[in-house]
């Protein structure tokens, strides 16, 4: 009946008075002191939904908190706290010390990467479940959002899209990829790179940005409703592993490259005159930053191909709730 945004519309989304910014963005940003605010945001892993019951837990450990981090990046904020709600069945929790060990550490592992501290969580029994809450700081007014983009942005994304999903295709046994080839995939998958210093380090040069959680069309198409702008990209100038090149001419490598989800790059507007500033930094942190269309006036995402010819797509990303 529902969509997954449909739910939050219809029954969760209020007036928030005291908060800058409420529900409907990668965090919720409230005043801290006067040169900050809290960027505020929380994510889950199910499993059977986000990964596989027999997922190694250092690397699930890892992208539970990437991909927090992730919304961290996509606000231009610096992530500081982690909450950690975890959901143990009994298995688990009273007979495998080396499960709860590899998890710890995977997790860790990242939270020291970027100095974020683990202040608090809650520890219950049932099914497996990972829910990460995440706090971060950025200067007051200068979070980047996703209603910013202008029109005549150039639309730029981090990284290369759609690997991630391809393996997950490949452990579903929907396509299948050549050992070394699922070797280079599965990273994208299981531990996925947050941009978090690209994030921050776009601020003043983005006017709007996303990170890609849910596949390029629909992230994108976040930006657009939240900003009332269309944009076309051109399909052919979408940055992707050679991998997934390879496939390309199956439609399921094409919806995973337009429409996969856990990307986890990060997808920006900015205006033409930050271009050189924008490869410049690209070049400074070596992460490739690719300038893949433009922003129009209206309404809706269009996708051309090489022939400037639009191309229609099977699905738009990632609901949780579609049929
Ligand atoms: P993201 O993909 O960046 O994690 P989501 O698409 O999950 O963001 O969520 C979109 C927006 O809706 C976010 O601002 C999020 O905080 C908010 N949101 C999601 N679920 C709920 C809920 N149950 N109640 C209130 N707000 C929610
Ligand atoms: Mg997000």
């Amino acid at each position: 009946m529902h969509s997954e945004f449909d739910i939050i519309r219809h029954y969760f989304s209020r007036p928030t008075p005291s908060a800058i910014l409420g529900i409907g963005d990668d965090a919720a940003l409230i005043a801290s002191t006067t040169q900050t605010e809290l960027a505020i945001s929380t994510d889950t892993l199910v499993c059977g939904t986000h990964f596989f019951a027999d997922a190694d837990p250092y690397k699930l450990g890892y992208k539970s908190l990437a991909v927090n981090l992730s919304d961290m990046a996509a606000m231009g904020a610096r992530p500081r706290w982690a909450l950690l709600s975890l959901t143990l069945p009994d298995d688990l929790a009273r007979h495998n010390q080396v499960w709860l060990s590899e998890f710890s550490k995977g997790f860790f592992a990242l939270a020291d990467l970027y100095h974020v501290e683990l202040i608090g969580g809650d520890t219950t029994s049932g099914p497996l479940n990972i829910g990460v809450q995440i706090v971060g700081e950025v200067a007051a007014g200068k979070a980047l959002r996703r209603s910013g983009a202008k029109l005549e942005d150039d639309v730029w994304v981090s990284g290369q899209l759609g690997d991630a999903a391809l393996a997950l295709n490949h452990e579903l046994q929907q396509i299948i990829l050549e050992c070394d080839e699922i070797e280079h995939c599965l990273p994208a998958l299981l531990t996925p790179t947050a941009r978090v210093e690209l994030g921050q380090r776009l601020i003043g040069l983005a006017h709007s940005a996303i990170d890609i959680s849910d596949g390029l069309m629909a992230d994108l198409g976040h930006i657009l409703e939240s900003s009332g702008k269309a944009a076309c990209i051109n399909m052919a100038a979408l940055p992707c592993s050679t991998v997934l090149k390879r496939y390309l001419h199956q439609s399921l490598a094409m919806n995973c490259l337009l429409a996969g989800g856990d990307d986890y790059e990060l997808c920006f507007t900015a205006p033409k005159i930050n271009r050189g500033k924008i490869e410049a930094l690209s070049a400074e942190l070596a992460i490739p930053l690719t300038l893949i269309g433009g922003i129009l006036s209206g309404e809706g995402l269009m996708v051309k191909d090489a022939s400037g010819n639009a191309i229609t797509l099977e699905t738009k990303g990632y609901d949780h709730f579609s049929a």
